[in-house]
């Protein structure tokens, strides 16, 4: 089995589509799929699908449907959403609050364990059955209850911050919505998240 981090980025990414793509058509009832259907489904090209499929090893006969439910499994054991992962959201503003209410993200196996803010007003504050608690108490909260991802949806002065009270309680991995750029030590992983990025590279191709 090659190791988890030698899958590309890209390919992780179109395994996550492709994974949606499987928990929706399983609620409609189907039980396989080949990779045209797949192709369908996701606008990504069935050579490219069986490419990244490739990384999970041995996929059984070519032309024979793939078992929604072994297919699943195997991204998800891939993929590492085989355990719930606890994360915890800081900055329980517009966006903090958005992503703490998308149920979506459960079927991925993420659980939402915390929620920080400063703003005194809205301490006590329960967004998706989880209450909103004081940024001071981060580090100690993220440690008693071993959660190790957190979101950063502060503003970007606070975001430095923010990242190394959640280090410090014991948070690798972090998903950065601010446009602050992270520093972390050796160990720990940020990714990036920018809608408005995609706003402007949209922007790029819209016809003058
Ligand atoms: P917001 O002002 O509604 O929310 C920010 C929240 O963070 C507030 O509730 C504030 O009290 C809290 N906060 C401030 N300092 C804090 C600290 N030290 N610890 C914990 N909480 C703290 O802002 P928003 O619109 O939700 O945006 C949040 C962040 O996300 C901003 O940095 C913004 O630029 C970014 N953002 C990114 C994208 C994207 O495309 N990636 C899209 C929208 C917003």
């Amino acid at each position: 089995m090659p190791e988890r981090s030698k899958i590309p980025d890209p390919s992780l990414a179109r395994l996550a589509t492709v994974y949606r793509a499987l928990l929706d058509s399983q609620r409609n009832g189907r039980k396989s799929l080949n990779s045209l259907d797949l192709q369908e489904l996701t606008g990504i090209a069935a050579t490219q699908i069986r490419k990244d499929l490739s990384h999970l090893g041995e996929m059984g006969k070519p032309g024979v449907g793939y078992d929604i439910g072994d297919l699943k499994r195997r991204i998800a054991e891939r993929l590492n959403l085989s355990r719930r992962q606890k994360f915890a959201i800081i900055g329980a503003g517009r966006l903090g609050q958005a992503l703490a209410s998308y149920p979506g993200l459960v079927e991925f196996s993420f659980k939402l364990a915390a929620l920080f803010d400063v703003d005194k007003k809205k301490i006590g504050k329960v967004v998706n059955g989880v209450a909103i608690q004081p940024a001071a108490e981060i580090s100690k909260n993220l440690r008693r209850h071993r959660v190790r991802i957190a979101v950063l949806t502060v503003p970007a002065s606070a975001a430095q911050g923010a990242a190394e009270a959640a280090v410090q309680g014991g948070a690798r991995w972090i998903l950065n919505f601010t446009p602050a750029h992270i520093a972390v030590p050796a160990g720990c992983v940020v990714r990036n998240v920018s809608f408005t990025n995609e706003f402007a590279v949209l922007a790029h191709f819209v016809e003058k």
